[in-house]
């Protein structure tokens, strides 16, 4: 069944190992929950807020080519979910102007809810 939000990105996932630069703004319908790693290369946790299916977003800065960020989204399971939700915490617990941006208290309870699934 097609998700009326994230039904588009859905088919940017399914045109597989593509990296767009940037990516269309379908994506921007998705709930970010925030991201790890660092400036050159980071992976966003993302969410559809209608179907609850969880994406994972590549940012990659390849200075060589003048700065230009390559991204890519791919689709995950809950497991791999909680794998990137803990290091999102870990990111966003380090770090006062991630605070700001990303709440916490919502991966928080993401968190929780990914472990008792
Ligand atoms: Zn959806």
């Amino acid at each position: 069944m097609d998700c009326v939000l994230c039904s588009e990105v859905q088919a940017v996932v399914a045109a597989g190992d593509h990296y767009w630069e940037p990516l269309p703004d379908c994506v921007n319908a998705l709930d970010v929950f925030g991201y790890f790693g660092d400036d050159l290369d980071c992976v966003y946790l993302k969410k559809c807020p209608a179907c609850k299916t969880y994406f994972a977003e590549y940012h990659a800065d390849h200075f060589e080519s003048g700065g230009a960020v390559s991204q890519r989204i791919e689709k995950i399971d809950a497991e791999k979910a909680l794998e990137i939700i803990k290091k999102v915490m870990t990111k966003v617990e380090g770090a006062e102007w991630l605070k700001s941006k990303y709440s916490l208290a919502k991966l928080q309870k993401e968190l929780r809810s990914l472990e008792k699934s």
